[in-house]
């Protein structure tokens, strides 16, 4: 991506907090001034932004981006099956799909709001090639990114059925076409220490992160590794944590305890990790994420799609766990619209509590789209509207109808709008979306070949497309 820093002063736009209208003035890639008729420094770039408002760019805390080619493909799957469904249209990539399957994704975000993101990638074995692939794609769109590298040494046994139950078929497709067969624990931290080495920080805005697949499908000294090496190269981790009840069954029956309880104890637990899903956590969990600090970041719409449990995000809060938003990737939840993991969030417990005061508010689901997810990243200077802050921002055309009458901003950008009336997306103080259009990507080259990747993808996968047949049948 060419486009370069500016310095740009938005004039007279609407803002949450503020009665009347402000003038934003952004310089060297971070929020200068906020307030009502700011002098223009020579060489800005004005932006009339009367009738627009200005909100922070909205965090995206966990998706995958391979699995952006699968939109469409699994509804009625549960996690076990929509897992290995999601191995024949995933696995074996070559590096323009994987570079594509970023960039289309990327696209949507931009072009709804959405300005940075978590991408838990990729799920198979990879290589430090694959790394540069996906990174080059944020660069490119002007994303701020982390990509939080998944790894495993033990066996997916949460989505296989017990041994007892296994058919003959299955145990024989397991031995030769299993892509998620785990490689030896050094193997994957010298690969990701290497890519932090290489890739950390690439354009002053993409991070990389060691991220456990999911702790149980982990060693404890994968988990340790991960936590020490966040702790020696100043990254977070990254990790799915609880998100079917046959995860924290399994972590019952291997540790004793319950899998958090487990982590503290071995000490691969900290304020730097940020944990996907949280459906399955019990209240002693819950009291020690509070008290470290680690991020729980739900993905309601991925949850209620294949049915894989509720994330009680009232307790979460109520204990102080931080909490952020994401979207999960496409084969569970078919659009990247970060407002309706908002809007989810906030009414999800409502039917259930008849004290309408412990109810999720709409700030606290606004939080978690913008502060909640900058904690997740590591980036504290990310997710506000304040002199000093990171320049990531958007305007909405409060002309479009999802904004008229306009009678509460906060609530109408949480319940109401879609990311339809998004005018200008600005990222690290440059200008990546302008009047609904990208300027970083040639958007139609994009879609036009990344259109009839997949078929080429599944013909590759036949071995684990056994697999996901002889599971599909038995659960
Ligand atoms: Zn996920």
């Amino acid at each position: 991506m060419n486009v370069p820093s500016q310095t740009l002063l938005i004039r007279s736009a609407r803002l949450m907090d503020r009665a009347g209208p402000a003038d934003i003035l952004i310089e060297a890639g971070r929020i200068a001034a906020i307030g009502p008729g700011l002098a223009a420094p020579p060489a800005a770039r004005m932006i009339d932004a009367r009738d627009r408002l200005a909100t922070p760019g909205l965090v995206n805390a966990h998706w995958h981006s391979p699995m952006q080619l699968s939109p469409g493909t699994s509804d009625r799957m549960n996690h076990k099956v929509f897992m290995w469904e999601n191995q024949v249209d995933t696995a074996n990539r070559s590096q323009e799909e994987i570079y594509l399957s970023a960039v289309i994704g990327c696209l949507q975000m931009l072009k709804s709001g959405t300005t940075s993101v978590i991408d838990h990638f990729p799920e198979q074995g990879f290589g430090l090639d694959d790394v540069a692939t996906v990174v080059r794609a944020y660069a490119d769109c002007g994303m701020r990114a982390v990509v939080a590298l998944r790894i495993f040494d033990g066996e997916y046994s949460d989505i296989v059925p017990p041994p007892d139950r296994m058919s003959d078929e299955l145990r024989e497709a397991l031995k030769t076409g299993n892509t998620l067969a785990p490689r030896p624990m050094r193997d994957s931290l010298d690969l990701v220490r290497a890519a932090i080495e290489k890739f950390d920080r690439t354009a002053g805005r993409i991070r990389v992160f060691p991220a456990p697949s999911n702790p149980v499908r982990c060693s404890d000294a994968l988990l340790v590794a991960c936590q020490d090496m966040a702790e020696r190269l100043d990254t977070g981790v990254h990790c799915h944590l609880l998100e079917t009840r046959t995860q924290a069954e399994l972590a019952a029956r291997a540790y004793g305890r319950t899998m958090v309880e487990h982590m503290e104890a071995i000490g691969a637990f900290s304020g730097r990790w940020s944990c996907a899903h949280c459906n399955w956590v019990s209240g002693p969990e819950i009291a020690i994420m509070g008290r470290r600090g680690a991020v729980a970041v739900f993905n309601p719409e991925s949850n209620l799609k294949i049915g894989s449990g509720i994330p009680p995000i009232p307790k979460l809060l109520g204990a102080g766990v931080p909490c952020a938003v994401g979207t999960d990737g496409a084969s569970t939840n078919d659009n990247l619209i970060l407002q309706d993991a908002m809007q989810l969030v906030a009414i999800l417990h409502r039917a259930g509590e008849a004290d309408r005061r412990r109810w999720v508010t709409v700030d606290d689901a606004i939080a978690m789209a913008t502060t909640g997810g900058a904690k997740a990243m590591l980036e504290p200077e990310l997710g506000r509207l304040t002199p000093g802050a990171k320049a990531d921002l958007v305007l909405y055309d409060l002309s479009a109808p999802w904004w008229v009458p306009l009678n509460d901003p906060a609530q109408q950008f949480v319940f109401g709008e879609r990311g339809g009336s998004v005018d200008t997306v600005i990222v690290d103080g440059r200008i990546v979306v302008e009047q609904g259009r990208a300027l970083t990507i040639d958007e139609k080259a994009v879609l036009a070949a990344a259109k009839s990747i997949l078929p080429g993808v599944r013909s590759r996968n036949a071995g684990v497309r056994a697999i996901a047949e002889a599971v599909a049948a038995l659960v």
